[in-house]
């Protein structure tokens, strides 16, 4: 009997693309003779017959499982379900959409297990067919992340990977309710290869991120793997603190020197809106950590399963 691969695959609206991806993962798995293959499907409250297509797939082949959502609950959470219902010796995460190109998985494996890695990731070393835009803001926010936080996050990762089980039960170790998975695999350490390719497009079907999205998403990624932006109203207050201090002197000095004459009206209201938009500007970040923090004590669990054809 060989090891066992699961393969956990988020999807989410992927009518389109879900029967090519089986096809492909299909003929690599026929490649690899010495490993059994288990092949879990997150649907994650789609809402074309992504469910449908999962259960005929089941019906066919019993390599396939699905785990069915009760509603969206972002890819983190199909992530985090596909890790807790697998059972392989070693768990690979890749998205449906073919992006994540399966016919690298025996390279991956073979990393893994001759080589003695714990993870193997791959990272994309272009970013083709992406819009310019989006490019920059992705650099600058791995340039940012990378200065203000202690794990690292490599510029240009995918979340296509390959695990031993040690890894996997290392981050389903990790229960917080704002996941990045990003941050959590560098966070949990062990040796990691990164394999390097070329940018795929899409097979078919559409992204499921809006720019906003992204956006929103990098926010949570910075908030949750540092605390930098807390400590930026310290540095600011300390800051405004010695240009108070040096004003009063020089208008103390210019008042006994040349008496008060009562001016400068204007740039008092500005001071008064500049230093008001600080501190709001502060305590809208000290607000945003205390609403992860509020999330995250509330406890709630990370998805909920409506249906499944596992046993776990
Ligand atoms: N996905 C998901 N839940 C979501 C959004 C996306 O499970 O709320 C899945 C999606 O089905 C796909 C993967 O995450 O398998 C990556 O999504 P997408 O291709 O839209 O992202 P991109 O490759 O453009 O970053
Ligand atoms: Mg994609």
């Amino acid at each position: 009997m060989g090891k066992l691969i699961s393969v956990v695959v988020p999807c989410y609206n992927e009518q389109e693309v879900l029967k090519m991806f089986y096809d492909e993962i299909n003929r690599v798995s026929l490649t690899m003779t010495n490993y059994n293959f288990e092949i879990i499907f997150v649907n994650d409250g789609s809402k074309d017959d992504t469910l449908l297509i999962c259960k005929e797939l089941a019906s066919k082949d019993d390599r396939v499982k699905y785990i069915s959502f009760s509603r969206n609950f972002g890819k983190e959470a199909a992530i985090f379900a596909g890790f807790e219902k697998s059972s392989g010796d070693l768990v690979c995460m890749m998205d449906a959409d073919l992006q994540d190109p399966p016919a690298l998985l025996p390279e991956m494996v073979k990393a893994i297990e001759y080589e003695g890695y714990d993870s193997v990731a791959t990272r994309r070393v272009t970013r083709k067919g992406e819009p310019p835009v989006r490019s920059f803001f992705a650099r600058m926010f791995y340039k940012i992340m990378n200065k203000i936080s202690k794990t690292e996050i490599v510029d240009g990762a995918r979340d296509y990977r390959l695990m031993t089980r040690q890894f996997v039960d290392s981050i389903l170790d990790l229960k917080e309710y704002n996941r990045f998975s990003k941050g959590l695999f560098g966070w949990v350490g062990y040796n990691t290869k990164w394999l390097e390719y070329e940018n795929v497009e899409r097979a078919a079907g559409e992204t499921k991120w809006s720019f906003w999205k992204l956006l929103l998403y990098s926010i949570e990624g910075i908030m949750a793997f540092s605390t930098v932006p807390l400590s930026i109203s310290v540095v600011v207050g300390l800051i405004f603190c010695i240009i108070a201090f040096i004003a009063i002197i020089i208008i103390i000095a210019k008042t006994i020197l040349f008496g008060d004459p009562v001016s400068g009206w204007p740039s008092t209201a500005c001071i008064i809106l500049f230093v008001g938009g600080v501190q709001l500007f502060c305590i809208g970040i000290l607000g945003q950590y205390l609403s992860k923090a509020y999330l995250e004590i509330k406890n709630r669990p990370i998805y909920i399963c409506k249906e499944t054809n596992m046993k776990k």
